[in-house]
């Protein structure tokens, strides 16, 4: 395998969601690695290049991309299976014995991939079932050291297939396992997953209910929020497979689908528009617009990874997330309107309240109370 002791991995570890803010408890990497070769220490994932089986499994895992390879990466398979044009297409793993077709099937496509077949993201399954059957050849992962990662691959084909159905397509997927003895070939179909829990970080977070103040980061000009509070507008961490599903989806799109689910949020009344959620938005999946002394928090359902780091940063609770069925994601949705005025201290955009300040400024003491408390100091000094 192309990646075995972690050859030719990178690790592009400034865009771990767990860096961007330490109550995201994101784990999907460490929990899924079949070697066990990903740590997350102090917030930092970390590579034991020596356990790394070459899967390949983080790299369509995480999902802000953190792992890649200049050596290799998964739209080679989609220029491949355009250039061969077949109808139906096999797909193997690097470990497969047999990657050539058989006398009978010599009018199929056939695509070896260098690495496990869990490293192929949901998108790219997506633009691939655009352009032709699919047929994943599981026969060699009963005995592989990295059969556990066949449920984390199974995930991503069946959510490209719910996204090709909701966008009007007939998806046509199979397994073949020839080494099973029950079930040589098996039809799929889409189905709705529609899971309001995505992860074991979501189930997590909703039983414990756990809401964390943002972590002190980088500072923005921008911002009326105290220093510990400031949070510079990041780059977008959308992962590259996520870009090209945006134009696929459009291109593709044909009416009549069953819309899939993708995530939602909700904002309550209570929101004072401090700015934060889209500050710490890795992908500017929510973003805030002034205009004509009107905020409007603007969401696109495509680009969210729900990672839930708008409702952890929201110091007024007034973000909540869910999914909810969905016929065009890439719409940029207005979810919540209201009239704004620049704060009479610091200047910053806020909501319209009795003294126009804004939510930081309000908790600041004022000039009289610091007298004050000077003056009581130094009367009890005194004392
Ligand atoms: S999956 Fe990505 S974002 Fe999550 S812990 Fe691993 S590297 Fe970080
Ligand atoms: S909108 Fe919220 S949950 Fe979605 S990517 Fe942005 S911060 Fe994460």
């Amino acid at each position: 395998m192309l990646f075995t002791k972690g050859s030719h991995v990178q690790v592009e570890t400034n865009r771990c969601l767990n860096q961007q803010h330490n109550g995201v408890e994101c784990s999907h990497c460490v929990s899924h690695c079949p070697g066990q070769a990903l740590i997350l220490y102090n917030h930092q994932i970390f590579l034991d290049k020596e356990k790394c089986l070459g899967c390949g499994l983080c790299f369509s895992d995480c999902p802000t991309q953190v792992f890649g390879s200049q050596q290799w990466d998964e739209t080679t398979i989609i220029t491949e299976v355009k250039d061969q044009g077949a109808r139906a297409t096999q797909f193997f793993c690097g470990y497969h014995e047999t990657p050539f077709l058989s006398k009978e099937e010599k009018e199929k496509g056939a695509v070896q991939i260098p690495t496990c077949l869990s490293s192929v993201s949901r998108g790219t399954w997506y633009e691939l079932g655009l352009q032709t059957a699919v047929e994943l050849r599981l026969d060699e992962c009963h005995e592989c050291p990295m059969k556990n990662c066949v449920d984390r691959m199974k995930l991503s084909v069946e959510t490209a297939m719910e996204w090709l159905s909701a966008s009007g397509h007939t998806p046509d997927f199979i397994y073949v396992d020839t080494a099973g003895k029950a079930q040589k070939k098996k039809k799929l179909q889409a189905v709705s997953s529609g899971l309001k829990i995505t992860s074991r970080r979501d189930l997590f977070l909703s039983l414990v209910g756990r809401r964390q103040k943002a972590e002190p980061e980088i500072t923005a000009k921008d911002s009326a929020a105290p220093e510990e509070m400031k949070v510079k507008k990041r780059g977008n961490y959308l992962p590259d497979w996520q870009k090209r599903l945006e134009d696929s989806y459009l291109n593709h799109f044909r009416q009549g689908g069953i819309p899939a689910f993708w995530p939602t949020i909700q904002m309550s009344t209570g929101c004072v528009n401090c700015g934060m959620c889209s500050r710490y938005c890795p992908t500017q999946a929510l973003r805030i617009t002034v205009e004509d002394k009107q905020c409007t928090h603007l969401f696109t359902s495509g680009h969210c990874l729900d990672c839930w780091m708008c409702m952890l940063s929201c110091p007024t609770q007034s973000i909540t997330r869910d999914r909810h069925p969905i016929t065009n994601p890439f719409e940029v949705k207005n979810i919540y309107k209201a009239p704004v005025a620049e704060c009479n201290r610091c200047g910053a955009y806020t909501l319209v309240n009795e003294q126009n300040l804004c939510y930081w400024c309000e908790k600041q003491p004022t000039e009289v109370d610091l007298l004050s408390d000077v003056r009581k100091r130094l009367f009890e000094k005194k004392e």
